[in-house]
């Protein structure tokens, strides 16, 4: 891509995500999803790496998406609208990993995103967060193999970047990427941001952007 039509996209990108952003409705099952009528970027991560805040962050407002999610709260897909006319949607996916998380409940769960990934043609690539801190763990891998097969384009994002000494986002970044390479969805380019300092996260909405439009 040319230094200008990068540079066009992020100033595209940037507009969208300063104008109409509403959250649309909660979705506790696939009869509950809004009509599939524009693309979709979902967000995936363990509870606590940070996807409220990202998402808040993303779209420039405080708290629209929820933070703090317990696991009773969880088991829903939060759909935000984005642009007048509408041009994307950002569908906030339940959070996974939380400790001691009954079973029936992690069944729904899969259930639930399973059936939403591999349901949703206008799903156009997802995000999964990892706490840059902590690197990918087991049920992160699950997850990137739930996208792996039901072929879901997706990013890594190492989240709350402002947490890890600077000399140590480099290696973090390799690991992360060496790991990427084994799986067949994921897409090369990863994202360090925080939603503290702000630090990555335009790149993040020009990445979005230009999923949802190409
Ligand atoms: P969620 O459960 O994935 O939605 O996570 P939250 O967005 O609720 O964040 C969990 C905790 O991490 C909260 O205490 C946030 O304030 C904190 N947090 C989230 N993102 C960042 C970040 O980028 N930097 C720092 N320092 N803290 C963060």
């Amino acid at each position: 891509m040319t230094a200008n039509r990068s540079e066009e996209l992020a100033e595209r990108a940037r507009k969208l995500f300063a104008g109409r952003i509403e959250f649309l409705k909660s979705a506790p099952g696939l009869e509950f999803l809004p009509d599939p009528v524009v693309p979709e970027i979902a967000f995936a991560g363990r509870s606590n790496v940070g996807k409220s805040s990202l998402l808040n962050a993303l779209i420039n407002r405080k708290a629209m998406a929820r933070t703090s999610n317990t696991p009773g709260r969880t088991q829903e897909l939060n759909f935000f609208e984005v642009g007048e006319p509408l041009q994307l949607r950002l569908v906030d996916m339940p959070g996974y990993g939380f400790a001691e998380a009954p079973k029936d409940l992690v069944r729904r769960w899969k259930h639930l995103v399973n059936d939403y990934l591999r349901g949703r043609t206008v799903l156009k690539r997802a995000l999964v967060l990892v706490d840059s801190r902590h690197g990918l763990k087991e049920v992160d891998r699950e997850m990137m193999r739930m996208l792996d097969d039901a072929a879901v384009g997706y990013h890594l994002v190492l989240t709350k970047g402002d947490k890890v000494k600077p000399s140590a986002l480099g290696p973090l970044y390799e690991s992360t990427a060496t790991e990427a390479r084994k799986h067949p969805a994921a897409h090369p380019a990863i994202f360090t941001t925080s939603s503290e300092t702000g630090s990555g996260i335009a790149e993040l909405r020009t990445a979005i952007y230009e999923a949802a439009t190409s």
